[in-house]
């Protein structure tokens, strides 16, 4: 949509029915599912990217800001979270006595933390010497360190607990807040402060927004149409071929499917083997179920985490690859009870993510996916007031690991690449793809990385520097200076 706003004549070749990869809708029956994102946070970077077409986000989709956003139950402990700093101290206080100050400063450090290392993921990292750029400098002692994201939390939190009410959130990164680095506690601050948001009829609507304005600029969608092989004049793509044996021409190529499934299939004499892809480090993956109910649980949260028995060792087991935990955390959506559009009336649909292990040691899914499915029913309904669940659900979807790799996701890693330092930035995928000339990335395998907002940064550093390539230099849309600075003050 920005190269399109810009002039280019831009050509979209999916091999979908409908656009969205990942955040797609899921049809099924009378209910509409997102397919995975169900948080947006930094709601400010998808209104930069509209506002540079001059266009506001509002005029294509419906927001709701949650309040609260999130309940959390570690067994019999449950605590709401809010952007409200007040109402947050409140349920903190009443949940871990003692603990609000703790609160306060993890805030009020991370408003600094977060305007410092903001500016450093919104250009691109082709050189060595990006480190050297003055804001790079300044985040420095945020970034090059050893520490995790749960080393972070323990300088502020006592109870294990309340530190995973500020780390679960490195599952948009796919990681375990242990192993990921330290700067992402940027993540939960970032919802803590500015808030999470429904999108109705679900946030595929984003992607469905985003389509329409597209179209709106003249850009043209090839739906159903499978990109085979790009063909090179020395160290440029020259054409496309498709599954249907057609060919296209292009001056510049975006590519957007997923990293290292794209790497190994689609570039021709120039494919990376599955083997050294293999050699990087992933994320892990996901078990969805998508239930459709013929009743609404009103007294059920919107957002809702079970965390593991033993949290640390669940993710362990995620981590290794290897085993499926027995003891999983949880995350149930029943957006019903806010958007009265993803089912027929009286009726409603629940989204339940349980992340799980990537595919790279084949488990074996097809053999035990009923018990596992029972499994997971089973602590659902001993841990919320779902207790008749089991006889409400009239439609079923689910994807397992394999499922997504069927999907054409690397070893079914969901949210791509992992997110470790060597990964990061210069170490990770260039938008300019090395090697190329007018190759260009975009999505969760380049920079910045994984995640809605991630994304969408990703595509306007590689729209910015397909300009530049022609002489264009851009000025960015740049609401977020101004919200986090105020955070800050
Ligand atoms: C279960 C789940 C939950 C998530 N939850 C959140 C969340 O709450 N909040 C958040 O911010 N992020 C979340 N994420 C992460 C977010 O969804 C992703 O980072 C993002 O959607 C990835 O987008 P992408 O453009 O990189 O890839 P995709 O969306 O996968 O896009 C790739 C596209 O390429 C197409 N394609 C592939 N191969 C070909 C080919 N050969 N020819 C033509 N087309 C092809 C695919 O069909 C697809 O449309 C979640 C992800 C998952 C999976």
């Amino acid at each position: 949509m920005l190269l399109a706003h810009r002039g280019y004549d831009v050509t979209i070749v999916e091999k979908a029915s409908v656009p969205g990869g990942r955040n797609a809708p899921i049809q099924a029956g009378p209910y509409t599912f997102d397919t995975g994102p169900t948080f947006l946070h930094q709601k400010f970077t998808l209104d930069e990217v509209f506002a540079e077409t001059g266009r506001k986000t509002e005029d294509y989709m419906e927001f709701v800001k949650l309040d609260p956003m999130t309940t959390l139950t570690w067994g019999d402990v449950s605590m709401e979270t809010s952007f409200n700093q007040e109402t947050m101290t409140q349920n903190i206080e009443k949940a871990f006595p003692g603990e609000a100050a703790n609160y306060e400063r993890f805030m009020s450090d991370h408003a600094k933390k977060l305007e410092t290392i903001f500016p450093c993921l919104l250009t691109p990292y082709h050189k060595i010497s990006s480190y050297f750029k003055s804001k790079m400098i300044k985040a420095l002692p945020y970034v090059a360190t050893k520490k995790s994201v749960m080393d972070v939390l323990s300088e502020y939190f006592d109870d294990e607990r309340l530190k995973l009410a500020f780390t679960f959130q490195a599952k948009y990164l796919g990681m375990s807040p242990w192993n990921c680095p330290a700067l992402f506690s940027i993540l939960s601050y970032i919802e803590y402060a500015h808030g999470i948001y429904h999108v109705q009829g679900g946030l595929s609507n984003i992607s469905m927004g985003m389509a329409k304005v597209f179209e709106e600029e003249d850009g043209n969608f090839m739906f159903d149409t499978e990109v085979k092989e790009i063909t090179y004049h020395g160290k440029k793509a020259a054409t496309v071929l498709l599954a249907d044996g057609t060919s296209m021409k292009c001056d510049d190529l975006i590519v957007n499917a997923d990293y290292a499934h794209a790497r190994s299939t689609i570039f021709g004499e120039k494919n990376e083997p599955p083997e050294s892809l293999l050699k990087k480090k992933y994320s892990c993956s996901t078990y969805m179920l998508y239930l459709g109910l013929d009743t609404i649980y009103e007294d059920e949260p919107h957002h809702h985490v079970l965390f593991a028995d033993d949290y640390h060792q669940n993710l362990r087991d995620i981590q290794d690859e290897k085993i499926v935990s027995a003891d999983a955390s949880i995350y149930i959506r029943n957006s019903s009870i806010t958007d009265p559009t993803v089912a027929p009336k009286g009726h409603s649909q629940l989204y339940i993510l349980v992340p799980t292990i990537n595919t790279r040691n084949q488990h074996p899914w097809e053999d035990d996916q009923d018990a596992y499915e029972e499994k997971i029913l089973d602590r659902i309904i001993e841990n919320t007031g779902m207790k008749d669940l089991r006889d409400h659900i009239v439609k079923k979807r689910c994807i397992t690991p394999q499922g997504w790799e069927e999907a054409n996701i690397f070893i079914g890693a969901t949210f791509n690449l992992a997110h470790t330092m060597d990964q990061m930035l210069y170490f990770r995928p260039r938008n300019r793809l090395n090697g190329f000339e007018n190759i260009y990335l975009v999505g969760g395998g380049t920079h910045p990385g994984s995640g809605l907002p991630t994304i969408y940064e990703s595509a306007r550093i590689s729209a910015n520097l397909i300009c530049e390539s022609h002489g264009i230099q851009r000025d960015r849309v740049d609401f977020a200076s101004a919200i986090l600075s105020s955070a800050n003050s």
